[in-house]
């Protein structure tokens, strides 16, 4: 199975990279591709250029076996559909099977997604917990509930015998550590490395990025 993580990546830290590699520990994974998008659906535009969060990310995931920079949302024109991503990697990778790495904070707005239910038709989603963000199922819109009531499993076993469909509540590691706030810790000229790995810093720190 093949990981798929996209976000904006602006920048890309350690709140993406260990959650992320903790996943593919836990299932398994032949592959974690790291998919920045091009225009996000449902947030501002990235601040940084497609170029410097490709020159971040690739500072963040060269060194680590089986991690993948995957270029294809922004190789492609318009919003950045993770429905129409997945079915690009099904036309491109036929036969892989594909799981879907999203924070609790996206998955709690899924139901907001372009064709979000085609999603469960092309891969498998592992939701990982994320500090702030409670799964509370009261509280869930009612047909992402349902999908939830549906296709919930409960253990790595039983999850990664499935193809496509399933929804898996994963505990990973606990980082609070937001882009946005990097940015602004960027902004005003205080550090970062606590959130970022060196390579990354360098990067930003380079090319100015972020900089007030
Ligand atoms: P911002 O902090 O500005 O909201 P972000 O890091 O959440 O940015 P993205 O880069 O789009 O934005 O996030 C990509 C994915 O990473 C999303 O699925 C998000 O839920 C997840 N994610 C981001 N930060 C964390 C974190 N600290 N812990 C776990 N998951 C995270």
């Amino acid at each position: 199975m093949i990981g798929i993580f996209g976000g904006t990546f602006d920048p890309v830290h350690y709140g993406h990279i260990k959650p992320a590699l903790d996943v593919k520990q836990s299932l398994g994974l032949e592959e974690l591709r790291f998919i920045p998008c091009s225009i996000p659906a449902h947030r501002a535009a990235p601040i940084a250029t497609a170029e410097q969060r490709l020159d971040m990310l690739h500072a963040a995931i060269d060194e680590h076996e089986n991690c993948v920079l995957d270029e294809r949302e922004l190789n492609r024109q318009g919003v950045s559909y993770m429905v129409d991503t997945l079915q690009s990697l099904h036309d491109e990778l036929d036969g892989k099977n594909f799981c879907l790495i999203i924070g609790m904070d996206a998955f709690l707005g899924l139901n907001q997604w372009h064709q979000w239910r085609r999603i469960f038709e092309l891969a498998n989603c592992a939701v990982t917990y994320r500090p702030g963000f409670e799964l509370n199922l009261a509280q869930l819109p009612v047909d992402l509930l349902n999908e939830v009531k549906l296709r919930q499993v409960e253990s790595v076993e039983a999850f990664v015998i499935k193809q496509q469909g399933a929804i898996f509540f994963m505990p990973v590691t606990q980082l609070d550590i937001s882009a946005t706030d990097i940015r602004q810790s960027v902004k005003y000229e205080k550090s970062i490395e606590e959130f970022v790995p060196p390579a990354v810093n360098n990067v930003i720190q380079q090319q100015k990025i972020y900089a007030g």
